[in-house]
């Protein structure tokens, strides 16, 4: 069976919705983790931006440190950095600063990056577990691009298409890939984009 196939089955066995647009997968993505499913994911990121000469990855903590760390193993061990989040914006010297919304918690928050981790000429490859409304992932193009980096791509594990963030993200110039897309939940259960 091919991994996204057996993606979208483990997230029919092991995830639930929770009101009319949240999915958990704690089970296995952002709890309580499975490994070899992570290293297939890992693999799967791999195979579709290998080609850009990735030289870092950044994501947004907590939930896609784990996800960031294992692919980073197949792009020859580059370093992932993961941008940490404030509960309000705070001007920080030594740290690239942006304002995100979140929308889990229906709030902004701050995130940042150290300025010793974003550099003129890198090249980005930016990982989350979900894309929603498309703020985290904007916000951390917007931490790359005040450091003079390059962003070569956002890869997300699972996509709520029937949300805004791919249009709002690929508006940016980014290239947005999503292995696993929910085009709708139906009586609580995901349905998945055509593959
Ligand atoms: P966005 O910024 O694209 O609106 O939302 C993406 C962020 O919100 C992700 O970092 C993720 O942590 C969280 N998120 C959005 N939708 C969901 C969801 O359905 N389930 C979970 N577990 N997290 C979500």
């Amino acid at each position: 069976m091919c991994f996204l196939k057996i993606l979208e089955e483990r997230i029919l066995k092991d995830g639930y919705v929770l009101g009319k647009d949240i999915l958990k997968v704690d089970r296995f993505l952002n709890h309580q983790v499975d490994v070899g499913l992570l290293n297939e994911i890992g693999k799967a990121f791999y195979a579709y931006f290998k080609d850009h000469g990735i030289n870092k990855i950044l994501t947004i903590e907590a939930s896609g440190i784990a996800i960031a760390a294992i692919t980073a193993q197949y792009f020859d061990n580059v370093p992932v950095v993961f941008a940490k989040k404030f509960d309000s914006v705070n001007a920080d010297p030594d740290s690239y600063e942006t304002s995100v919304y979140s929308f889990t918690k229906n709030r902004d928050y701050s995130v940042r990056v150290s300025k010793k981790f974003i550099h003129p000429g890198d090249r980005v490859l930016i990982l989350d577990d979900f894309l929603a409304q498309g703020r985290a992932a904007a916000g951390l193009i917007d931490l790359v691009r005040q450091g003079g980096g390059e962003v070569h791509g956002v890869g997300i594990v699972i996509e709520k298409s029937f949300q805004d963030g791919k249009t709002y993200v690929s508006s940016l110039g980014v290239d947005v890939h999503s292995l696993a897309r929910i085009r709708a939940f139906i009586d609580g259960t995901p349905i998945f984009e055509e593959s």
